[in-house]
C-alpha cells in the first residue's frame, strides 16, 4: 500500500465540494483500496500513546463555532480491534493503551468522508504522544512499516503549515504568506531529496518555521508517513494549495 499525509484544513471541508475535496476523491480512486486504515490525526494529541479499540468508534465533533449540520455529521466506519492489537504489538516496547473513549475525530472523518464516502473500510486511530520529540515519533513509526504489506493504509492527517492566528476565516482568499510558501517549499525539497533529517528537524530557530509550525501537532502526522518510506517508493503531491493565507493543504503520497 502507498502511505499518505493529507492537509485537512477547515472542518467545513467535510460538507463542501472544492478543489481539495475533489483532490482527496481522486487520490482514493487512483490508489489500491485498503483493507483497513490506521489514522494518525493532529487532533488526537495528548500524553501517552494509544489506539482506538472500539468495534464501532463514534464520530467526534472536536471543535466549536461551526454550523449544526457539521455537528450532526456522522461517519459510521467500523473499528477493527484486531488491527489495534497488531499496532500495539508492532510498536513494542512502546506502551500503547487500548482506548474505548476516543473515536474518529475531524482530522480523520472530514477527509475520509470524501475518499471513502460509504465508510465501508474499518478505521483505527493512533494517538500522538505530546510528551515525545519529533525524533521519537519518527523512530516508533518505522515499526509500522509491515502494515503496508497487510493492506493497511497509513493515513496521516494534519497540515504542514498551520497558523490559525494569521488564517483568514470566511470567503475572502488572501495571497499566501511568504513564510508559508517558503516553509512548504523547503519541506517539499527535503522530501524530494530524501533528507529525512531535515523533515524531522523542521524546528530550526528561524522565523519561517516558527510561523509555519507554531505548535507541532499538525506537523507530526507527517513523520509517521515519512518514516515508512522505502527506497523504491514514488513521491507525489496530489493536492496542493495554501488556504486562508496560512494553512497548507498539501497532500503527500509515498509509494
Ligand atoms: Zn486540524
Amino acid at each position: 500500500m502507498p502511505v499518505v499525509f493529507v492537509g485537512h484544513g477547515n472542518p467545513m471541508n467535510a460538507l463542501e465540494q472544492n478543489n481539495y475535496t475533489r483532490g482527496w476523491q481522486r487520490m482514493a480512486r487512483e490508489m489500491p483500496k485498503p483493507r483497513a486504515i490506521l489514522s494518525i490525526s493532529a487532533h488526537w494529541y495528548g500524553p501517552g500513546t494509544a489506539v482506538t479499540i472500539a468495534e464501532q468508534p463514534k464520530t467526534i465533533h472536536d471543535f466549536g463555532g461551526f454550523p449544526a449540520e457539521l455537528f450532526a455529521f456522522d461517519y459510521p466506519a467500523r473499528g477493527e480491534p484486531q488491527l489495534a492489537r497488531r499496532v500495539q504489538s508492532l510498536l513494542e516496547p512502546t506502551r500503547v493503551e487500548s482506548d474505548e473513549q476516543w473515536g474518529l475525530d475531524h482530522g480523520t472523518w472530514a477527509v475520509l468522508c470524501h475518499m471513502y464516502p460509504d465508510a465501508s473500510i474499518p478505521v483505527v486511530q493512533l494517538k500522538i504522544d505530546e510528551t515525545q520529540p519529533a525524533e521519537v515519533h519518527y523512530t516508533i513509526a518505522q515499526r509500522l512499516a509491515p502494515l503496508r504489506e497487510e493492506g493497511v493504509l497509513l493515513f496521516g492527517s494534519g497540515n504542514v503549515v498551520h497558523n490559525l492566528h494569521t488564517y483568514a476565516w470566511g470567503r475572502h482568499q488572501p495571497q499566501p504568506f511568504e513564510w508559508a510558501v517558503r516553509f512548504e517549499q523547503r519541506l517539499r525539497h527535503a522530501l524530494k531529496e530524501r533528507d529525512d533529517g531535515a523533515v524531522i528537524r523542521y524546528e530550526k530557530s528561524d522565523r519561517e518555521a516558527m510561523l509555519a509550525v507554531p505548535t507541532p501537532e499538525h506537523y507530526l502526522p507527517l513523520l509517521y508517513i515519512a518514516a515508512v518510506r522505502q527506497s523504491d517508493d514514488d513521491l507525489k503531491f496530489p493536492v496542493e494549495g495554501i488556504d486562508g493565507g496560512s494553512v497548507s493543504m498539501l497532500a503527500i503520497q509515498i509509494g
